[in-house]
């Protein structure tokens, strides 16, 4: 890949946080960013240089927005695939990444195949595949829509087979994966950069917590079993190199006493990375444009023996001035209006030396 100079403009499909950390990101190595997203605004507009209005699967509209700027990425990961291929510009990560991690059969089959470990789990298709994967997989278990699920939607679960009928309806009969549940000590991510060289970057593990399936706290280090993190290292390495990987890529997992089990994967920059932004030499962002602009990646060392991020979801957002009276806080507003319960609002991050 030729290396994209500064000065050149960053094509941002989804105009979201992501999307506006990524473009204050880019500003910073001195490129501009251009925003595409069927929303007439949103937190990326405050920061970007442009704002084009448009559908996911409008290819003819995208491919007039990828004509405008040097190279395109995106923040988002439930777009279609078929128009990002034949884009004529450079595009990354890789659509690949996206048709894998869009569906949940073929994210855990691919991780499968190449020595990752999900939990138990079987397609579902029909209301008689529910009862042929109870029978394999028994109960507890989850019952997943194979694409367009995030923070615990599109999931039912169910604590006996009698459940059933009620979960396949809840899933308004959608092709889903039944897996079993999966008895975890915690959660954590791992975030991985690669560049356009093959070069990777590893930030340390993050310990995650989630209340009403939303992040609400990621914490550095993760106190992890040491063999539990090399594995989990060795998979991410595995699937970035697998599917020629260039940007950022974040994977969940659950720790359990037999090590890693991978959960899901994201084709992106990932809110459980946000503590980079202060709490590591090279943020998640800056090295996602390092990466698909063909510059070197930066260091991902921690920059201080602790770091700690708490989301800001609904009102919570509300308390920022209280916040603020605690001098060591990083406090992040994302610029959107209304504080609708479960709406992640903003980020605050710690950096303790003590
Ligand atoms: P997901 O959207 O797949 O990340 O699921 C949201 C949350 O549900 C996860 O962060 C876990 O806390 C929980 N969860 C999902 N799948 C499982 C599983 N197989 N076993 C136990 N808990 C799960």
């Amino acid at each position: 890949m030729t290396m994209i100079q500064p000065g050149a403009t960053i094509g941002i499909i989804g105009g979201g946080q992501l999307g506006r950390m990524l473009s204050m990101a880019a500003a910073n190595l001195g490129y501009r960013s251009a925003i595409y997203a069927p929303e007439s605004s949103g937190p990326a507009a405050d920061v970007s240089a442009r704002w084009v209005q448009g559908n996911y699967d409008d290819a003819d509209a995208l491919q007039a927005f990828a004509q405008t700027v040097d190279v395109v990425t995106y923040e988002f990961e439930n777009i279609p695939v078929a128009p990002l291929e034949s884009l004529r510009v450079p595009l990354a990560p890789h659509p690949r990444a996206l048709a894998t991690a869009q569906d949940r059969a073929t994210e855990k089959a691919f991780v499968q195949a190449i020595g990752g470990r999900p939990a138990p789990w079987a397609v579902v298709s029909s209301r008689e595949d529910l009862d042929a994967a109870l029978n394999l997989i028994g109960t507890p278990a989850i019952l997943k829509t194979r694409r367009f699920g995030y923070d615990g939607k599109g999931q039912a679960r169910l604590k006996q087979a009698a459940d059933a009928d009620e979960a396949w309806a809840a899933l308004a009969w959608e092709p889903a994966v039944l897996e079993g549940f999966v008895a975890f000590e915690r959660e954590f991510s791992i975030l991985i950069a690669r560049g356009s060289d093959g070069a990777t970057a590893i930030w340390d593990p993050v310990l995650n917590v989630h209340e009403d399936g939303i992040l609400a706290l990621s914490t550095v280090p993760a106190g992890l079993a040491g063999a539990t993190v090399e594995a989990a290292k060795a998979l991410a390495e595995k699937i970035v190199t697998e599917l020629d990987y260039v940007g950022v890529l974040a994977i969940e997992f659950f720790d359990t006493d037999e090590g890693p089990v991978f959960n899901e994967m994201a084709p992106r920059v990932h809110n459980s990375g946000h503590w980079t932004i202060e709490g590591a030499v090279t943020s998640q962002f800056e090295n996602h444009i390092r990466a698909i602009c063909g510059l070197p990646l930066g260091s991902t060392a921690r920059a201080a023996p602790r770091v700690e991020m708490r989301n800001l979801i609904g009102a919570q957002a509300g308390d920022w001035d209280i916040i603020l009276s605690d001098p060591a806080a990083h406090l992040h507003l994302y610029g959107k209006g209304q504080a609708r319960p479960g709406r992640k609002m903003g980020h605050v991050t710690k950096l303790f030396f003590d």
